[in-house]
């Protein structure tokens, strides 16, 4: 495959940006190699500046459900770009798109619209520690809430993949407040609760967990979460910036069926444009400035572009729920016949996966917290990407990350991936 243009322009960026970057996992750094650098991109398909056609498994770490330029959410924006680019005024769209919002996920009675996950995750921590006049808070090792100092303490994606213990920058003060559990540990919980009593004002959780891979909760590990919360006056948060939208129009809340008292959406809510939100309860979400004092703004909140990308595409969700049926029906194909070549392969695997996200880990026991997936053989994943990116599949560069499927993808494009699985893993050619 023809890569020269992307290494040339790799080159340049670096002369400007940060490792040829805006965003660290992109740099292809722990996998090995040079990014690609992308041109454009249409459904399923990639196409790089060098005109190679990749399937997308990565769609913009989410948002890309129902695949990439999808025609609906293309045409709003533009349309609505006419009427300027943004004012920092109210807009009746902002009141529609909550209220749609509100239509479809449970346990929102208000929600406030930022511009990315990481602010969402941040601003509900505050909400959280203003409302119980708590400090601490419980999270989990190898969750990813984004990049606010809070929550760089054993975090996932980039932060795991690059192998970063401790981010300087962080201070200790700060991290000092931020306890952290294993995933799946219930017991763990219950005991820092129990030795932080009345100190505790948050657990933040990813429900389903997609920053070290996709890990799924074990049964009862997030009702235990739920009545712990309760029983001590904690808020449980869940951090759906992943799995909202995603795995059910309600997200994780509807699809496990448990009520969080805050949530927090990015990603798929924002249809590709910088947009995160956070809401919950009336009760907690009161506190919000400017109807309580815990401060929270941004001058491009509630953006015009932004919401009318959200609104369309969350309405075509709300309004053809069969997708959602479609997109787990992709998920256990795709699966399955992962799942058949790699025993044939003889190569130890773990598949996790629930409906649209899913991830292999080249594993001899179950993926089940950050400790399970840190012992993965990484290196074999790394090989396994360059040999699929190679064959025109585009995987997220890091065993520490989830795939995520789109509605655009087709029997022929899953057969493709599952084929040149196959290749990959019996040719030895990695
Ligand atoms: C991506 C992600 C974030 C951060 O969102 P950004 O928009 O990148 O700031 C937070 N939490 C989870 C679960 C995520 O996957």
């Amino acid at each position: 495959m023809n890569i020269s243009k992307s290494e040339e322009l790799f080159s340049r960026a670096q002369q400007s940006l940060p490792g040829g970057v805006n965003s660290p996992v992109r740099a292809f750094k722990s996998v090995g190699g040079n990014p690609i650098f992308l041109q454009k991109a249409k459904g399923a398909y990639l196409y790089d500046v060098d005109g190679n056609q990749y399937i997308d498994y990565i769609n913009s770490w989410g948002p890309m459900i129902m695949g990439h330029a999808f025609e609906p959410v293309v045409e709003a924006i533009q349309k609505k770009a006419m009427d300027s680019t943004s004012f920092g005024a109210p807009t009746e769209l902002e009141i529609e798109t909550a209220e749609l919002i509100k239509s479809m996920v449970p346990n929102v009675d208000l929600i406030r619209m930022v511009s990315s996950g990481t602010e969402a995750c941040m601003s509900a921590l505050r909400l959280a520690r203003g409302y119980t006049g708590r400090n601490k808070f419980i999270k989990f090792e190898g969750c990813y809430h984004g990049h606010a100092d809070s929550f760089l303490v054993k975090a996932g994606s980039g932060v795991a993949t690059f192998n970063i213990q401790t981010v300087p920058g962080v201070t200790a003060g700060v991290s000092a407040d931020t306890l952290t559990a294993p995933y799946n540990d219930l017991e763990a919980v219950k005991k820092l609760v129990a030795e932080n009593k009345d100190e505790i004002a948050a657990i933040i959780i990813e429900p389903v967990a997609g920053n070290m891979g996709c890990i799924l909760p074990q049964e009862g590990f997030l009702e235990g979460l739920r009545k712990l919360c309760d029983l001590e006056g904690i808020v449980f948060i869940f951090d759906e910036v992943m799995t909202g939208f995603r795995l059910a129009q309600g997200g994780a809340q509807e699809r496990l069926k448990i009520d969080a008292d805050l949530v927090t959406y990015g990603k798929v809510i924002g249809a590709g444009m910088p947009v995160g939100a956070f809401g919950g309860k009336f009760e907690i979400m009161k506190h919000i400035a400017p109807l309580g004092n815990v401060y929270q703004a941004g001058t491009l909140s509630g953006n015009p572009l932004a919401m009318i990308a959200g609104y369309t595409l969350l309405s075509h969700l709300k309004s053809n729920p069969f997708i959602y049926a479609e997109l787990e029906q992709k998920g256990e194909y795709l699966k399955n016949g992962l799942q058949k070549v790699l025993e044939e392969s003889g190569q130890p695997f773990v598949i996790n996966h629930m409906g649209s996200m899913i991830s292999v880990h080249f594993s001899d026991k179950p993926v089940v917290d950050f400790a399970t997936a840190a012992s993965a053989n990484n290196t074999f994943f790394n090989k396994y990407f360059h040999g699929m990116l190679d064959r025109g599949i585009y995987l997220p560069p890091s065993a520490y990350e989830s795939w995520f499927l789109s509605h655009a993808l087709s029997k022929e494009d899953l057969d493709r991936t599952i084929e040149a699985t196959k290749k990959n893993v019996t040719s030895g050619q990695f």
